[in-house]
């Protein structure tokens, strides 16, 4: 009776059952699970047992002590391997050896080592000796048992031990393992255990029962270790879940030449290709392969053809036992309808499964294999969109470096865009434009870049800085106009007025070549051979599959037309917010601006207005022309004046000489327009209310083009007006008559019509709280997350990079904000905005243009909420694409 309320704390699989099955990972760990699953689909598998992650769950929550009941049940699961085998734990003459493996929910490479081969001791390897006919073998399993226990479990060096090999292998006058005799591993064993000894104090463990628990401490202590608990925190695993252990009976692949240990995928896992894939070598043990001690060789005969490999391949060298391993393993994915990751040995021309689970793939094999298997009809379109992880995309929307080349790592950096380019160094954003201008490819090398450098880094294939972190400048601004960045890459020393820059000893000067992974980080001398994205093929079929599905529109921000088109070729459905002020950055430009600026009055003020007329007006025709008829949002003018002017006495001399001021007279005026906190200050639609003018002038140039569109015959486009920063119902009432003034006079003046909207963008919380008022006016909300973030936490996100770090280490932060949306707070007010605006005005379009709009977290909560659309970089228009499909999914299925 009070068995059956007991909790189980070991779960038996092996000899063609199983107390489990795969769908108790969370009890069993992925490893136990399969194992489990496995056993049952009748596949050969060792047999033992799994101690449940609940029993990790309770150590940890008791003074690290196991359950009362759970010591019992090991003996009872040991018992049930026992009777399967025949063999007995300890027994001198037919003794029982397992592997203990640790197994969380996750694969977590920060966990614990596997053991291997243990129960030997001094007796049962005699034992094993008799048994297999093989001292050979069993003094090798042995030392294996010897060295891999002192390290995983009692934490000694593994290089005391390879030394110690070294040394019999000197003497002896061999290069190879395998040419050591039974004698020679017996002299290795005897000088591993007193080395062990000597380093303990006390004598290699030769209790079974000893080994055997402090092995189940060790996993369980790996689950607390640093390395893990920087993987969970890197992977959102919470330390709650625990680990398995799992105890299973050995089987050995180093039992001679029809032995042998392998992996395979049952697809390739860098390609997709629907072929067996994988590695093996004859007479080895499990971590033989991956240690690189020998060179594996392939499992099929046309791999091993296609690499001019010289060994005999599985399918060659044990040709029954392959073809029993294909049956296997094509059995395994069509049950579990996914690319497999499988481990195996096999004992003396018998086959064994050690382990199966689905396979980690590259971007672009997880999009073939999904793709093939819906075709296939083993998995539906659904699920193929499913599969495919949104984020990982990126790795085919920018050219890469081509895994074959070599790499002459430099420095190591964020990778903080992604994407590779080639270029020469260049310390200065002018410069980077004037030879980009040359058609040279130049790389911008700077401590940190700031709004006046955009010129540089849109000139420049990527950016390197050697301060700030991911959310930086350089790395916003870099991932949005999608070039290649690596931030912060704190060792490199860059000394701009000697034009070069020092890093691990080497110095670089300008001019010179340098590659700059945004991928990974890394910073590479040279150039390196690239591989160009495209969106055809298999990412072209699925993405139309994931179109079919979603319900969110997905836009671009672009302002340039090389970022239109872009956006365009990834299947942008219009622009979700062009900033005007690039346009005013640019070479040409900036001294009517300047002009603008620097006036005393209204009157010369639209005097140099009209002379930035004509200059906008272009650039408007020009993105209407590549986005035929889409919807464009346009935000006038935001950032405050100051941002134009030169900050440097040389730029401020040579401003006042071009603009026919004097230098003190100029001096004053940027003093005038000096602000305590600009993030806060004279900008936004603030500039529209006190120099109306400006705003004025935009909007004419907005119609203006649109005009010339319609009158040139071509489809007008929709333009979306918005004004920045807005808090008030009176402000935006005040804006959208000038708006429509202005509007109504141009299309007045050219006697046309055509539809337009007037709209602001969300991003103080005042504007979200109070969006009815705003409604009455606004036709369109863009939430403008980057500044709700900042407004509504009250962080700047420039300075942010000093303290978020230690905020996310203590906890407090999960993700960072300006990455991934607060959907709590930042979240909470968009909710409210969203229905105060529908309340106010039911047609009213909501869209979101932050950096979140690229980000599947923050899409799927657009999603949940019910926004028409999300903008986001030209570059993540496909990842919105794909992540916006599988909310609607997700959505759908919470109705099922
Ligand atoms: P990891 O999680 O690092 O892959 P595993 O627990 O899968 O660690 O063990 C690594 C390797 O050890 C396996 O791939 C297999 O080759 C070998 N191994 C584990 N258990 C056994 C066993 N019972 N018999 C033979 N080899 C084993
Ligand atoms: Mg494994
Ligand atoms: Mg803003």
């Amino acid at each position: 009776m009070t068995s059956l309320t007991k909790t189980r704390w070991v779960y038996a699989f092996g000899g063609g059952a199983a107390d489990g099955d795969a769908s108790m990972k969370n009890l069993l760990g992925g490893k136990g699970a399969n194992l489990a699953e496995m056993s049952s689909l009748g596949l050969p598998v060792p047999p033992g047992f799994t101690i449940t992650t609940e029993c990790c769950t309770h150590y940890y929550a008791n003074e690290q002590r196991y359950p009362d009941d759970m010591k019992a049940q090991v003996e009872q699961g040991l018992a049930r391997v026992e009777e399967l085998t025949g063999k007995r734990f300890g027994d001198a003459v037919n003794p029982l050896l397992v592997s203990v493996r640790s197994g969380a929910r996750a694969s977590m490479p920060g966990m614990m080592d596997t053991v291997l081969n243990l129960g030997l001791n001094d007796q049962t390897v005699e034992g094993l000796a008799k048994l297999s006919g093989d001292r050979r073998f069993a003094f090798d399993s042995y030392r294996r048992f010897i060295q891999m226990y002192s390290n995983v479990v009692l934490d000694l060096d593994h290089h005391m031990f390879e030394e110690i090999l070294d040394e019999h292998k000197e003497r002896l006058d061999v290069t190879v393992d395998t040419a050591l005799t039974a004698e020679d591993w017996e002299k290795v064993v005897a000088d591993y255990k007193k080395a062990v000894a000597a380093e303990l104090g006390s004598d290699f463990p030769q209790d079974p029962q000893a080994q055997l628990w402090g092995a189940v401490g060790a996993v369980f202590a790996s689950w607390m270790n640093d390395r893990a608990k920087f993987y969970r925190r890197m992977h959102d695993i919470p330390e709650s879940w625990g680990t398995a252990v799992n105890i299973q009976s050995m089987v050995f692949g180093n039992m001679g030449e029809t032995s042998a240990t392998g992996v395979a995928f049952t697809r390739n896992p860098s390609t997709g290709e629907a072929r067996l894939y994988g590695e093996f070598l004859i007479n080895a043990q499990g971590e033989d392969v991956v240690a690189g001690i020998r060179t594996p060789q392939a499992l099929t005969r046309i791999a091993r053809e296609e690499m001019g490999d010289k060994q005999p391949s599985m399918e060659e060298a044990l040709p029954e036992v392959f073809e029993q391993f294909k049956a296997a393993v094509d059995r395994l994915e069509s049950h579990y309808r996914d690319m497999q990751d499988i481990e195996f040995t096999v004992e003396q021309g018998r086959l064994y499964m050690l382990q199966t689970r689905n396979g980690k793939r590259t971007a672009k094999a997880a999009l073939k294999i999904a793709v093939d298997l819906a075709a296939q009809g083993v998995i539906t379109q659904e699920e193929a969109i499913m599969r495919v992880e949104p984020a990982s995309l990126d790795q085919l929307l920018h050219p890469t470096i081509d895994p074959a080349s070599e790499r002459d790592v430099i420095a190591q950096g964020l990778p903080a865009s992604p994407g590779a380019a080639t270029g020469k160094i260049v310390f200065d954003a002018d410069e980077a434009e004037r030879l980009a201008a040359i058609h040279e490819s130049v790389i911008l090398v700077r401590d940190e870049t700031s709004p006046e450098d955009i010129h540089g880094m849109h000139a420049a294939k990527a950016i390197l800085t050697a301060r700030g972190g991911m959310t930086s400048h350089a790395a916003v601004v870099a991932r949005g106009m999608g070039r290649p960045c690596v931030s912060g890459a704190g060792e490199v020393q860059i000394h701009a007025k000697a034009g070069e820059f020092r890093v691990r000893g080497r110095t670089f000067k300008a001019g010179e070549i340098i590659t700059v992974d945004g991928s990974t980080g890394e910073v590479l001398a040279g150039a390196v051979k690239m591989i160009e994205p495209e969106l055809t093929g298999d990412f072209a079929t699925l993405m139309v599959w994931a179109d079919a599905l979603r319900r969110l529109k997905v836009r671009a921000n672009a302002e340039t037309p090389l970022d239109a088109r872009t956006a365009r070729q990834f299947g942008a459905e219009g622009i979700g917010l062009c900033r005007t002020e690039h346009m005013f950055f640019e070479e040409d430009r900036i001294s009517a601006v300047r002009e603008m600026i620097l006036a005393s009055d209204e009157k010369g003020r639209r005097t140099a207005l009209a002379k930035i007329l004509p200059m906008q007006r272009a650039d408007f025709v020009e993105l209407f022309t590549i986005m035929e008829g889409l919807p464009v949002t346009i935000r006038l003018l935001d950032p405050p004046l100051h941002e134009f002017l030169p900050h440097t006495e040389e730029d401020l001399k040579a401003l006042a000489q071009s603009a026919g001021l004097e230098l003190a007279v100029l001096e004053r005026r940027v003093k005038e327009l000096h602000e305590t906190n600009p993030m806060l200050g004279h900008r936004g639609c603030r500039l529209g209310v006190s120099y109306p003018e400006i705003y004025e002038m935009q909007v004419r140039a907005i119609f203006e083009a649109a005009c010339e569109i319609a009158e040139s015959g071509k489809t007008p486009p929709c333009p979306e007006i918005m004004h920045p920063l807005v808090a008030k119902g009176e402000e935006m009432k005040f804006l959208r008559q000038l708006t429509d003034r202005v509007a109504k006079q141009v299309l007045a003046e050219r006697k046309l019509d055509f539809p337009y909207l007037v709209g602001t963008m969300v991003e103080l919380p005042r504007a979200a709280i109070r969006a009815a008022d705003l409604a009455e006016n606004a036709e369109f909300f863009s939430f403008g997350t980057n500044d709700l973030t900042q407004t509504t936490f009250g962080i700047s996100r420039d300075d942010s990079g000093r303290f978020l770090a230690a905020y996310m280490d203590k906890g407090i932060f999960e993700k960072d904000p300006f990455v991934s949306l607060d959907q709590e707070g930042v979240g909470d007010l968009i909710r409210i905005a969203a229905e105060r605006g529908r309340a106010q005005r039911p047609e009213i379009k909501l869209g979101i243009c932050g950096e979140h709009g690229g980000d599947p977290a923050s899409i799927d909560f657009c999603e949940r909420v019910g926004l028409d659309y999300v903008s986001c970089s030209p570059y993540r228009v496909p990842i919105a694409r794909l992540a916006a499909a599988q909310s609607a999914i997700g959505e759908r299925e919470k109705d099922r």
